[in-house]
């Protein structure tokens, strides 16, 4: 008679059973690696704040890379008018065979004009552009080699010597917290006292609360997570913002040599943790969390720009479609703005049939087979139901439009 079956999982197979019993989806994870280390990673980071704050020197350290040999500083006259600027570099670095292909956006003249009146704005485009060259290299043909170059993280510089954030800071980050992953950090920390640094961030961090600034949330331990890695994520939850300090030079240490600013009394070290956050902002931007930015930049950012997009497109197409039928109708052959005879709350009901169409995943089982093969084995876009929204998307944008309204559309969006 057989054991039962808890019993014979308990005890251990002989070697001829292992290899029967072995089918191999225990190697899918080397798979998945294999073929994310061949093909490379990328991560954008964008660095705002006030010229002068000591961006680009963090930059450089952060990635020790010269990223900004052919900068050119403007005088204070040229300031004046200045708007600002956004700059792109890129870096592919390289560490133990694994390649990671790094932008940087610098964002000149913020906060630099007399008049800083909404300077905020031309970062939002910037950020919107890269969404829509995104959304719309995926509803192209050719989807296997989508250049991203959305907006994964922006670092934003808080000045350390005025008292909490600035009313230009609030507005930045209101305006861009839904749009991207903000990281507030206190820069030149090394001004500023060790019990100051504190006060500052407690100040910083309510103001972010009190204005409801939405800033990137560190996700939370799993429960089974170990308590020295707890204590980890909570002590870097408490450090926000990161206070830094950057040097792009090499000085002699207690006999070692280390990156840092030499002072007349002193030496302050950039990779000391007594000193400054600059190891625990790298760490998590490197090495902990960079996958999870990129994550919450494609699952949440991007996703609320391209529903909104949607929504827009769905608009349109509805009106059209009134507006076809009434020339139709009517035997009329000009626009019409409103459609007589389709009263608002049934385009609005026209409007909500479509939306909740785009939002549910179709249940066809040749749209799912599709995505699974795909789109699953691409690490990058793994979510079924994003796969299924972009085809009903497609289809609704080659039924519905034209090229022409195609065109439209984006400029709406
Ligand atoms: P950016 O305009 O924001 O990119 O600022 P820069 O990186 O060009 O730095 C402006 C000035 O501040 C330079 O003279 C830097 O050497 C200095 N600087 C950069 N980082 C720090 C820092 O952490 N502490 C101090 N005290 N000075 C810094």
């Amino acid at each position: 008679m057989l054991e039962p079956l808890e019993e014979r999982l308990d005890q251990p197979l002989p070697a001829e059973d292992q290899d029967k019993e072995y089918v191999g989806f225990a190697t899918l994870p080397n798979q998945v690696h294999r073929k994310s280390v061949k093909k490379g990673f990328d991560f954008t980071l964008m660095v705002a704040g006030e010229s002068g704050l000591g961006k680009s020197t963090l930059v450089n350290s952060l990635f020790l890379t010269d990223l900004y040999k052919d900068r050119k500083l403007l005088n204070a006259e040229e300031r004046i008018t200045q708007t600002v600027e956004i700059t792109k570099h890129t870096v592919d670095i390289e560490e133990k065979g694994v390649k990671l292909k790094l932008t940087i956006v610098d964002t000149p003249g913020f906060g630099d004009a007399v008049n800083n009146t909404e300077c905020w704005k031309s970062v939002a485009d910037y950020i919107d552009q890269q969404f829509e060259q995104y959304f719309r290299d995926e509803s192209g043909l050719n989807r296997k080699n989508i250049q991203d170059n959305r907006v994964h993280c922006c670092l934003y510089f808080i000045s350390p010597f005025g008292h909490g954030l600035r009313p230009l800071d609030v507005e930045f980050m209101k305006a861009l917290h839904e749009k991207v992953n903000i990281v507030p950090v206190l820069a030149k920390a090394d001004t500023l006292t060790p019990l100051e640094v504190k006060k500052k961030k407690i100040k910083i961090r309510e103001e972010i609360e009190q204005y409801g600034i939405k800033i990137y949330q560190f996700p939370d331990c799993d429960s089974d997570e170990d308590e020295e890695f707890k204590q980890q994520d909570q002590e870097l939850k408490d450090s926000i913002p990161f206070a830094v300090i950057g040097s792009n030079t090499v000085v002699e240490a207690k006999g070692k040599r280390v990156r840092g600013r030499l002072y007349p009394w002193g030496i302050v070290e950039v990779e000391n943790p007594a000193h400054c956050d600059f190891v625990k902002l790298r760490n998590m931007l490197v090495r902990t969390h960079m996958q999870d930015l990129k994550d919450v930049t494609r699952e949440t950012h991007y996703e609320n720009y391209r529903a909104h997009c949607i929504q827009s497109m769905t608009r349109m197409v509805v009106k059209e479609r009134n507006r076809n039928k009434l020339t139709r109708e009517s035997g009329t052959d000009f626009p019409i703005p409103t459609a007589p005879g389709v009263s608002d709350s049934e385009t609005e009901k026209l409007i909500r049939e479509k939306d909740e169409e785009v939002r549910q995943p179709p249940h066809t089982q040749t749209q799912e087979q599709e995505c699974v093969t795909q789109e699953c084995v691409d690490q990058e876009c793994v979510m079924h139901d994003e796969c299924v929204q972009e085809s009903v998307q497609e289809e609704c944008v080659m039924q519905e439009e034209s090229v022409q309204e195609a065109e439209h559309c984006a400029e709406l969006c």
